[in-house]
Formats: C-alpha cells, structure tokens, sequence
C-alpha cells in the first residue's frame, strides 16, 4: 500500500513545498534508495503527503527559466507541489490522487489576460452580435432582428460593429436604424468601444439635437446640415450610457458567471479588469465568498475614483488569491479606428486631425495631479494611451511622479501603448513601464493601420519585438470584449502577425513577430508581473498557485498558422478542474 496516501495534509506542508530542488532531490534520492530494495513499488512515499491531483505523460512548458521543460505535476489543495519527470511525480500519488494522464499534451500555465472588460464581455454574449456583418444590410437585418424580441423599454446594446469589414466602409447612421427598430433605443458600439451610433428613440432619450455642443473629449458625428448621424465618439457617448438602465444585481450576476464559463473553456484563469465599476467588484465579492470565482480577477476602477481607494488605505494587489484591487485605470486618449488616438502629426488621410485627448486630460494636468495623489497612496496606474503623443505625455507624468514620490516597484502600465515615437522605447526600459498589449488588434487593425497613419509610423505599430530588443516587460492580453478572449488567437497573432484579410501570411511589419515562447510568457509570466503576482502565478512553478491548461496541439511544433485552430482540453485553477471539453 502507498505510505503516502495514509498520511494526512497539514497545512504547514505549503510553506515547506516551496523550495522545489530540495523536495524533489529528496524524493528522488529516497525513490533511488528504495529501489534497490524495493523494485516492485516505486509509488512507495515514505514521507510527506499524497498529492491531490497528478498531471502525466505531459509537456509541460513551464515558463520558469530555472526548469523549462517537464513532464509531470503534482498538485496539493491549490498549489504546485513538484514538477518533474514522471518516475519523479509517481512518488506524489497516493489512492485518492485524482491522476489526468495527457497522453503527450502540451500543459501550460493558465492564461492571465492583463486587459479585460469582463462584465461588458459577460454581457455581450447575450447582446445583438454584429462584429461578424459584413454588410451594412446585415448589420440593419440583425438590429431588425434583435428589435422584434426586445420588450418595450428595454434597449438595443453591444455590437462591436467594424465597418471596415463593409464596402465601402461607410459609418452607420440613425436613419439605417431607425426603420426597423421604431421607439426601441438602440446604441450600439464599435467594436473598439471608442464609438457608438446611436438610433433617433435614444438620441431623443439623451437630449441630444443639433445644438447639443460636442463635450470635451468626444465628438457628436454630423452631417453636412449640423444634424447628429447618430455617430458618438469617445466621451460623446458618456452622453447616451448616462440614459441606458444600469444592470441589475441579477443582470450583473448572469453576466459575470457568463464571463467565468466562457473564460474557463478557453484555459484563462486570471483576468485583470480594466474599469471595473464598484458594482461590478461587489459581484466578484460575492461570489468569492461562495467559492463561485473560478477565474482569479484583478479589478482596476476608473482612475477618477482613487480617491476612494486611497481613503481606505487600499494599497495596490490588496487581496487574496481569488479577487483584488489596487490598481486604477486612466485614458490618455481614444483610438486609431475611431482617428481619436492623440499623434504628434495628423492622421496621413485627414490632414487637419491628430486625434483627441480623453476629458480626463482637459487639462493635461488634471491628470497629472490624479496621478500624484493615487501614487502616493500606493495605487498602482493603468492608462490607456494609443497614439505616439498621448503615450508620451503619460510617461512624461510617469517620470514625474516617480521623480516626486522616489524610487520604489510601482509597475506602472501603458496599456496598448500602440504607436510609439522612436525615442519613447528607451524611456519606456528607464521607467520600468510595463507595455500591456493585446496582439489580435495588431491582425486586426493591420488590415488599414499604415492608409491612416503612414509606413514610418506603422513601423512602430505593435511593437512587441522593439519593445523585447529594449527590455520593456511586456503583458499580454485582449481587450475582450473588444477582441476576443481566445488566448490562442492572441499567441498566434504575435508570432505571425498574419491580418485577418490575409493580405499579409509571412507578417504584417513581420520584424515585430515573437516567437511562441516569447508570446506565451508574456501572456503568463508577463501578466502575473503586471499585476505584482509573479512570485503567486505566471508558470509552472512548486509553491505557486496550481493554475495551468491542458491543450489539443503543441502549439511549439505546428505550423504557426494553425495556432488560431487550437483548443483547451482543459483548466485546473487552484488544482480543481474548471473545464474539460469532454463534459
Ligand atoms: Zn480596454
């Protein structure tokens, strides 16, 4: 009989687990002794406890430099407790071990996608599904479509609509709307959330006529008479979610748990959640408390709110395994499909636009000072900033703050940090700014990035290799819902850098392409870092928190072009499965 499995688990064993080498030396030398008195039972364990689950006959790509490769993992509770060949790993199983033998899959840590919109993913799922139209008449008949099922009062949201998928790639307007969808307010957004067109019924709901002036850091769309189209950009739309009903508590939980299974099937065990809104933390909490989460979550409220945070003494990565906070999102400026992204020059189409700062720019100092005070109170900063100019002045208000507050690891986060100036890499490396990307929108916007903004500056575009040859650490994830959530989609996109069109199969600026194993880090490692959880999470790791997936091809030896193509067979977070594609 195994000795292991008659041993109990006390919780101490944890702290003794992390030092991997000496676990696993002792082992094999005690299983080395055994042997040769004992040829018959090599399971025997004769000391320590019997591991919860047991992973072998795998590859494991461990993402740790110090043990690259595997071929087996034993898990105790929620933890990593050795990682080794599978002779090594047997001594862990004793008669309770849950044993998934992969028969030669790749494993891989759990995914960390460092830049979600997790409630507004959850809740899409359910919305009106327009990113895949590809005419502007099936854009109308799915509206039309959604218009007949939606009870009165009730609204028509989401979308994620890209026009450029059109010909020609005209912007939407009320009047193709309103037709079919009548006193049913309908505001559905572009797929990169920095524009909405709105129908006549909500424009009405938000008051806004052709005398409404355009906010600061938006843009009412009109046409050549001064009437709205029903376009908003940026902070224009504020203007128009003001008026839709918020969730609901029941809504918001529907759409969370939506989130979680949809995360879960594609082998994604932390997200970190960018503008997180109080009630959507409330969520997370609660459903923490029931052991419901089973997707770890770092929730990032609008910097505008650090004051909050700060009041409570809630420092950055406050938390526990499952749910935390610390971290506040800012926005520099818009987006390059919406040509609201802040350039040093105009966009090369439209000569006399650069782009928009965002309103929490207006003035630049504004957010400066916001910057400031949530540092000083210990909260870390997330700021979307896109275009070369916009991403510049933030690290300009990086350096001041570091200069003022003194050295310290802050982990301050461009996030998307898109086009960049030329002499903002090394800044970036100086600074010790983490660039948070999201490689599907290089595919994707590769399609019409270099007609907007010129080869020189599309160089510069998604620079993941420029930013790797400079040492900037780089995190990778989304943008879900603005992209999809698929990591695979995302790891393919790095390492090939293939857009959607298929104009480009040998890369779109193919110098910038990573290898799988550089995009696999940054979409692990990389993204742990991100969020102050390297030592917890990011690789295959004894001692770290059991997080990992099982995968259908070895995503190291296929062509790249069929990356996009694999599936997760399955996600253990915390040591407990929370898919299997076979169930
Ligand atoms: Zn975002």
């Amino acid at each position: 009989m195994p000795l292991g499995g008659l041993i109990s688990r006390p919780s101490e064993i944890f702290s003794s687990l992390r030092t991997h080498k000496s676990t696993l030396m002792t082992n094999k030398s005690i299983l080395a002794t055994l042997a040769i008195f004992c040829l018959t039972t090599v399971s025997v364990f004769p000391q320590g406890p019997a591991a919860d689950l047991v992973i072998t006959h795998a590859r494991v790509w461990t993402v740790d430099s110090a043990h690259p490769e595997a071929q087996a993992v034993a898990v105790l509770g929620d933890r990593i407790a050795a990682v080794g060949t599978d002779a090594e790993i047997t001594a862990w199983r004793g008669p309770n071990t849950k044993v998934i033998d992969t028969k030669g899959k790749l494993v891989l840590p759990g995914f960390n996608d460092s830049h979600v919109h997790f409630v507004t993913g959850g809740s899409q799922l359910d919305n009106v599904q327009l990113n895949d139209a590809t005419s502007i008449q099936e854009f109308i008949r799915r509206i039309a479509e959604r218009a007949k099922k939606t009870p009165k009062g009730s609204w028509i949201l989401g979308g994620d609509w890209d026009e450029t998928k059109w010909t020609p790639a005209e912007l939407p307007t009320k009047e193709m709307i309103d037709p079919v969808t009548g006193d049913t307010p309908v505001f559905v957004g572009r797929y990169d959330g920095h524009m909405g067109v709105a129908n006549t019924a909500a424009l009405r709901a938000a008051g806004i006529t052709a005398q409404t002036p355009d906010p600061p850091g938006g843009a009412i769309v009109r046409d050549a008479k001064g009437n709205p189209t029903g376009a908003l950009k940026d902070a224009a739309q504020d203007m128009l979610f003001k008026r839709v009903p918020a969730l609901s508590h029941d809504e918001r939980v529907h759409a969370v748990k939506r989130a979680l299974a949809h995360a879960a099937s594609l082998g994604v065990t932390s997200v970190q959640h960018m503008m997180a809104t109080y009630d959507d933390i409330a969520i997370y909490g609660e459903l923490r408390e029931r052991g419901e989460l089973t997707t770890r979550i770092y929730a990032a409220p609008l910097i505008t709110e650090y004051e909050d945070l700060g009041r409570v003494g809630i420092r950055r990565a406050f938390g526990d395994a499952y749910l935390r906070i610390g971290a506040v999102k800012a926005f520099a400026d818009g987006s390059l499909g919406s040509r609201t992204a802040y350039f040093f020059e105009p966009f090369s189409d439209t000569p006399n636009n650069r782009g928009l700062l965002s309103d929490e720019m207006q003035p630049p100092s504004a957010m400066r000072d916001r910057m400031l005070k949530a540092v000083a109170a210990g909260i870390q900063l997330c700021t979307h900033a896109i275009g070369d100019q916009g991403i510049s002045m933030i690290l300009d208000f990086y350096a001041d703050v570091a200069k003022e507050n003194g050295a310290a690891d802050r982990r301050f986060r461009i996030e998307h940090a898109q086009h960049m100036a030329a002499k903002d890499f090394d800044r970036f490396a100086q600074l010790g700014v983490i660039a948070s990307m999201q490689p599907y929108h290089a595919i994707d916007d590769g399609r019409w990035a270099e007609g907007r903004i010129g080869h020189d500056r599309a160089s510069r575009t998604y620079a993941f290799r420029t930013f790797l040859d400079h040492h900037v650490r780089l995190a990778f994830g989304t943008d879900w819902d603005v992209a999809p959530l698929n990591p695979m989609l995302g790891l393919y996109a790095a390492v090939t850098r293939a857009t959607l069109d298929g104009k480009n199969p040998n890369g779109w600026f193919p110098m910038q392409r990573l290898t799988v194993a550089e995009a696999l880090e940054a979409y692990t490692m990389g993204s742990a870092y991100a969020e102050f959880q390297d030592k917890e999470k990011g690789s295959i790791t004894p001692g770290k928190l059991a997080d990992f997936v099982i995968v259908s091809e070895d995503i190291f030896k296929i062509d790249p072009i069929k990356i996009r193509d694999v599936k997760v067979l399955e996600t253990i977070v915390g040591g407990k499965v929370v898919w299997d594609v076979k169930q």
